[in-house]
């Protein structure tokens, strides 16, 4: 009891108000009930839920609608975090706002539903996917060989994407205004 009651008046010292909606600083979203997400306030304590803006892609036939911020999707499709991505701006008068998150997906894709890795690289602000206009290079790890697709995202044809691939580090050039990827090794 002595232990949970200085746990929580170190919190209360640890924890203040936001008095502003921006000075909040969210962890990491996770999905709740139906299509929506929620974190809590790194600074005050606060949950904050949103709703799940879904990417719509296809690929071979295969059409997905997943959550780049939670991993949501109605296909069972398995999500995780990738934590070791780094992002390297060329231009900071066109900085995104918001923190780089990509996230793998393990869809069946194709004819015969191999399992196939599907990345989605966004910047996410306040539970939200935010578009930008810049040129980055994005870099994190892969556990899947072969060679980079973009998906159909969006009903939009993307353009293939520029990276490298060093052991097991891929470095894609993001340049996409719609601020979302997918990203398939095969
Ligand atoms: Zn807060
Ligand atoms: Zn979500």
């Amino acid at each position: 009891m002595k232990r949970f009651v200085s746990l929580a008046l170190a919190l209360m010292m640890v924890l203040s108000a936001c008095a502003l909606a921006e000075e909040h600083y969210y962890g990491k979203w996770y999905h709740v009930n139906g299509a929506s997400h929620k974190a809590r306030c790194m600074k005050c304590g606060g949950y904050m839920t949103v709703d799940c803006i879904c990417l719509d892609c296809a690929y071979e036939g295969a059409r997905f609608a997943l959550c780049p911020v939670c991993g949501y999707n109605e296909s069972g499709i398995k999500a995780q975090y990738i934590h070791d991505a780094t992002v390297l701006l060329y231009d900071y008068s066109h900085a995104p706002l918001g923190d780089l998150q990509v996230m793998k997906f393990a869809a069946p894709f194709g004819s015969d539903s191999e399992i196939l890795a599907a990345y989605s690289v966004i910047f996410e602000y306040a539970g939200a996917s935010m578009s930008f206009d810049g040129i980055y290079d994005v870099s994190f790890t892969v556990d899947v060989e072969g060679e980079f697709e973009v998906l159909e995202a969006n009903g939009e044809e993307l353009s293939a994407p520029e990276y490298t691939l060093e052991d097991d580090r891929v470095t894609v050039k993001v340049t996409n205004s719609s601020a979302l990827y997918l990203i398939k090794a095969k």
